[in-house]
């Protein structure tokens, strides 16, 4: 049985219900086409909206690990030995199967999350449109043939790593469930996901839906559980072909190093703090409306947040007032109500951590344009115990602040005036991150310009956080290597393999070459 209709509170016992909905024999991993709860240390599930625990699951553990991988070497076999039509054919009716289950995927994502539910419906509708996508390529995998001085017929062919573990975050975990597995099992992997031990009950229920659609039992695995033990056995086990990773850059490290040391190669999609760029020029209602969602929409739980505001001195103020004043209008509240625009923090601990944060920032110098106090509606209801962070607006956030570089993943962001474009740019590329960033301009020439000097992996002129699976998405420095979408990913899922057969039998076949 599953929840189709939203419930309307996200209070605990919500939470509980859509999650004994969709597990009626509790939540665990999903291994070999079933749930199987595991027998590690007990894992607590908190509603973001109330702050009330709502459900226990247990880590799979050292066994339930091997079990998982043992699982994914068969269902990679399997898999790996379908053709790239059979593999397609049935993607594609994963894509159908996710876009009818995609209301019954958004209502346990908010519920279970705290995620606004008008975001966890684009969401669904995302992870529908990837599997869809991906699919389309399933049967275009194609090598190249090269010639080479000599009498050779010389040719490659792309073969699937075998097994991907793919880790995932705490903010989008549906969404980069499905962002981290629709390539890989184009490509003719199995696909382990290893969501945030805070997050998995969708992951999870997408994998089964996955597998209810034909996904042959191992080819889409889900290691719900910790990071420190599944997550560390996953990605440091030689059964494994290719670890992705997207979460914050200490475990992002700690986990590409840890892989390395097994041989294990790892894709890294990292951390943020992207700029976003007003000049004077600019249509100053709009470029505030994006600055808006750039930064609250996830309530700034979002890799690519515009959490740096750099505006033109002439406009400065007047525009940080109207992005104060539009922030001042931003609904926030339940998330399963469905005209909520900005949601809790997902997790206590980041909470604490956004909070530090703000004090910081205005230890360090920022001044708070937007208010602090929550409204009555939730300071005065059940929601009350919630993880609640107000939209935020610092201004004054100088390069000496802590925020000027310090991710904070949450609503807030810290803006600065500057006089020239060259300071504009060079006060982007301030930091280590290269994730995203933005220009707001209507001298097309500067708008190109800036988008070329700004050190990163995605660049919007005149909007704000658009991505699409056909175009390439990762980051530069800090914020990662690799791309995780587009075309030229199912080169990161598959290695080329050269054949070489010699065409005439003169000469000889063995070159004394020594390499
Ligand atoms: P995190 O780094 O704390 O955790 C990410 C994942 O790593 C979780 O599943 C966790 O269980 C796992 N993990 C922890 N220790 C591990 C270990 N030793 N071995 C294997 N796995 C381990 O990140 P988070 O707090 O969940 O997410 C927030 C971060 O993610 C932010 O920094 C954000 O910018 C980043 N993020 C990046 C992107 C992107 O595409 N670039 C997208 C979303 C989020």
């Amino acid at each position: 049985m599953s929840i189709t209709t939203a419930p309307t509170s996200s209070s605990a016992a919500t939470a509980k219900a859509v999650l004994d909905a969709a597990f009626p024999n509790g939540l665990g991993a999903f291994v070999a086409g079933r749930v199987a709860t595991g027998s590690g240390d007990a894992i607590t599930l908190t509603a973001a909206a109330t702050g009330e625990p709502f459900a226990t699951y247990a880590d799979p553990g050292a066994e339930g690990a091997n079990a998982i991988l043992e699982s994914s070497t068969a269902g990679a076999k399997v898999w790996g030995a379908l053709n790239g039509f059979e593999r397609a054919a049935i993607l594609r009716n994963v894509s159908r199967a996710v876009e009818q289950h995609a209301e019954e995927l958004a209502i346990l994502e908010s519920a279970t999350t705290g995620k606004p539910i008008r975001d966890a419906r684009v969401e669904a509708a995302k992870v529908a449109e990837m599997f869809g996508y991906y699919a389309g390529w399933a049967d275009k995998l194609t090598g190249q043939t090269i010639p080479v001085p000599g009498n050779w017929h010389t040719y490659t062919e792309r073969v699937p790593w075998g097994v991907v573990v793919a880790i995932t975050p705490w903010n989008a975990p549906m969404f980069t469930a499905g962002w981290n597995s629709a390539a890989p099992l184009a490509a003719g992997n199995a696909v382990i996901i290893k969501p945030s031990e805070f997050t998995p009950a969708s992951s999870v229920r997408l994998a089964q839906i996955a597998h209810e659609a034909g996904l042959p039992e191992g080819v889409f695995n889900v290691a719900a559980g910790l990071g420190q033990t599944v997550g560390a056995s996953l990605t440091t086990d030689r059964r494994v072909g290719k670890v992705s990773f997207i979460g914050s850059v200490p475990t992002g490290r700690r986990v590409a190093v840890a892989a390395a040391q097994a041989g294990i190669p790892a894709l890294l999609e990292l951390g943020g703090k992207s700029a976003n760029i007003v000049f004077a020029d600019a249509d100053l209602d709009r470029a505030a409306d994006g600055a808006i969602s750039a930064i609250f929409s996830g309530a700034g739980q979002s890799c690519v947040a515009g959490s740096r505001l750099l505006v033109e001195r002439s406009v400065h103020a007047r525009f940080v007032e109207m992005v104060a004043a539009k922030a001042a209008l931003l609904r926030v509240g339940d998330p399963l109500s469905a005209d909520t625009e900005v949601g809790p923090i997902i997790t206590p601990q980041q909470f604490a951590t956004v909070t530090s944060l703000i004090e910081a920032g205005v230890d360090d110098g920022g001044r708070r344009l937007t208010q602090a106090t929550l409204p009555e509606s939730l300071s005065g209801s059940a929601l009350k115990g919630g993880h609640w962070v107000m939209p935020t607006l610092l201004d004054g956030v100088s390069p000496a602040n802590r925020l000027e570089t310090t991710e904070v993943f949450g609503p807030v962001v810290g803006a600065d005036a500057f006089d020239t474009e060259a300071e504009a740019i060079a006060r982007a590329n301030n930091t280590n991150f290269g994730l995203a960033g933005a220009v707001w301009t209507s001298d097309v020439s500067r708008a190109h310009h800036v988008a070329r000097e700004v050190k990163a992996g995605t660049f919007w002129i005149n909007s704000y956080k658009t991505i699409h699976v056909a175009v390439p998405f990762g980051g530069f420095g800090d914020s990662g290597h690799g791309r995780s979408s587009g075309p030229g990913v199912l080169d990161e899922y598959t290695q080329a393999k050269a054949i070489w057969v010699p065409t005439r039998a003169a000469g000889s076949p063995f070159p004394s070459l020594s390499y």
